[in-house]
């Protein structure tokens, strides 16, 4: 539409979880209902080189590309509200600038040099930021800036800002600034004095912020916005309120309600067009007026923090609206479940989802549960090591092997039914180095997974390191364990069932990395709908 990427930067003040991720990806959303190609992406100030070696405690769950990059979860957002792929560019952390910057360093590439913070950190930074629009590919680049200003590790995002706001001029660079308006019940009143705070220490910096948008718990009366755009260089129609709301998903149409689509293009010097949100409002009308509520056990071992399967539970939430059921996920520890409590823990669930996870915490748990579940022919939907733990279940009790384990858990069991890849075996580095990405599948006909998909090629993302023993693929389908998906180049299996159960499938991939509102994953629709029938039986 432009000839020029235009970029949109969204820096944090006051409070970090103010959730800029969804303000970027809602005015993103609202940028392409009208026509702008658009894309997001975030930096990430902290010395990892990806999140992947992270915890989930630490940063919530590690978002994997079609590229392979192991990435922030607000990649996983900004797929879910524009159903448009992102990519290692889309990411960009200090780790990953400073592992670039020394290996040029030495390579000789600074000609004898001093390497300095600037200008080699912020070229680098700037060079990457660049590298997104470079080709022409996109309208508008929404740039997601983590952390909050005022922290040290931010400072050279914000000096790229700065540089690359003056180079680009103002027509083709904004900033929004996403800040916190805190009521003090006290004093019944709504404070502004740290979004004051907040935009002066940008301008320290030298970035005046164009537009605020305001987290708040109370709706901003006019006064309260004259005030901020007094104190704080703005025009009084860029202060955008963000009140609370119940779901992120409503996000973009208070953004719509409050203009910031409109008063960003102005800034930019870009046509406004009515966005069109229908089939996005058809999502909001469905996910809001459910029919029933389902009810599903998550069970891991992260269950404590939200973040930690946020892909997961946004899944549920496209697939409950495309169900028109309310699927209430309730996360349960799989280190507490044992054979004498699966029946209480579980009976009252009309589906199971067993989770990813690494290590061995909890994992006879997750096998009880799988066991309870196969036996009670309740819906069962395995992801990644929970696919291997249902093998696991499947060898110790239909093939008698009792041993069976994976050599993650125990590395000298007799019986190894989930292995180490081969290309795993002489890997030592941890970052980076799994089976990452988009890797193809095909699917066998008349199998459960086929009328799923309804297609016998298939792509998804994996995360892994172990894969499901070969040597015991003939013994497990004797007794009525499906192989049914496989990659063809690699012969690795990627998708089991059971035979005569109603629905229990285990995948090695991560299908909930590729639901989005507009596209809601066929398994995780699937698997709502037997959990309804099951309910329902
Ligand atoms: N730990 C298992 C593996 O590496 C499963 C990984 C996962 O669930 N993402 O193969």
């Amino acid at each position: 539409m432009s000839s020029q990427t235009k970029y949109i930067f969204v820096t944090g003040g006051v409070s970090s979880s103010l959730g800029k991720g969804i303000v970027a990806a809602s005015l993103a959303k609202l940028l392409q209902a009208q026509g702008y190609k658009t894309t997001i992406q975030k930096l990430d100030p902290y010395i990892n080189v990806d999140p992947g070696t992270l915890n989930p405690y630490e940063h919530g769950e590690c978002y994997v590309t079609n590229d392979g990059a192991e990435t922030d979860l607000d990649l996983g957002h900004y797929e879910r509200f524009l159903n448009v792929p992102t990519s290692q560019a889309n990411n960009i952390t200090t780790g990953r600038i400073y592992q670039s910057v020394i290996s040029k360093e030495r390579q000789g590439m600074y000609l004898g040099k001093t390497v300095q913070v600037i200008p080699h950190i912020t070229d680098e930074i700037k060079e990457n930021i660049k590298f997104l629009g470079s080709n022409g590919e996109f309208d508008i680049i929404i740039t997601e800036i983590g952390g909050t200003v005022g922290d040290i590790e931010s400072l050279p995002y914000i000096e790229a800002l700065r540089q690359l706001k003056w180079e680009m001029g103002e027509d083709n660079l904004i900033v929004i600034h996403l800040t916190l308006i805190p009521y003090l019940s006290a004093a019944k009143e709504l404070k502004t004095k740290p979004t004051q705070h907040s935009v002066k220490t940008l301008m320290e910096s030298g970035v005046q912020a164009d537009i605020l948008v305001c987290r708040t718990e109370h709706e901003l009366n006019d006064e309260i916005k004259e005030k901020l755009a007094r104190f704080c260089n703005v025009n009084v129609d860029c202060v955008i309120e963000s009140v609370d709301v119940n779901t992120i998903y409503d996000v973009p149409n208070h953004m719509y309600r409050e203009c910031l689509d409109k008063v960003a293009l102005k800034k930019l010097k870009l046509d406004y067009n009515e966005p069109d949100l229908g089939s996005w409002n058809n999502f909001l009308d469905k996910y809001k007026n459910p029919k029933d509520t389902i009810k599903i056990a998550l069970i891991g071992k992260y269950v404590e923090l939200q973040d930690s399967y946020k892909s997961i539970l946004e899944s549920f939430i496209h697939a409950g609206a495309v169900n028109e059921v309310d699927v209430d996920v309730i996360p349960l520890h799989s280190e507490f479940i044992n054979s004498e409590n699966v029946h209480d823990k579980l009976q009252s669930f009309n589906g199971i989802l067993v989770a990813p996870g690494f290590g061995e915490r909890g994992v006879e748990g997750k096998i009880e549960a799988i066991k309870y579940v196969r036996l009670n022919n309740i819906p069962f939907f395995g992801i990644c090591y929970g696919m291997q733990m249902a093998v696991i279940e499947y060898a110790r009790n239909m093939l008698k092997l009792d041993d069976a384990n994976s050599t993650e858990v125990n590395p000298n069991t007799k019986n190894p039914v989930i292995d180490l890849m081969e290309e795993q075996k002489n890997i030592t580095e941890k970052g980076g180095t799994m089976r990452l990405g988009a890797w193809k599948c095909d699917i066998t006909r008349e199998t459960l997974c086929h009328s799923v998909y309804k297609t016998e090629n298939i792509e998804e993302r994996h995360r892994h390191r172990y894969e499901l023993n070969n040597k015991y693929l003939n013994q497990l389908e004797e007794n009525g364990l499906v192989a049914s998906g496989k990659n063809k180049d690699t012969n690795l299996v990627e998708v089991v069932e059971v035979k005569d159960h109603p629905w229990f499938i285990g995948v090695q991939y991560h299908p909930e990395y590729k639901s989005t509102v507009l596209s809601p994953h066929p398994l995780f629709v699937s698997f709502v709908s037997a959990a309804i029938l099951n309910k329902n039986k």
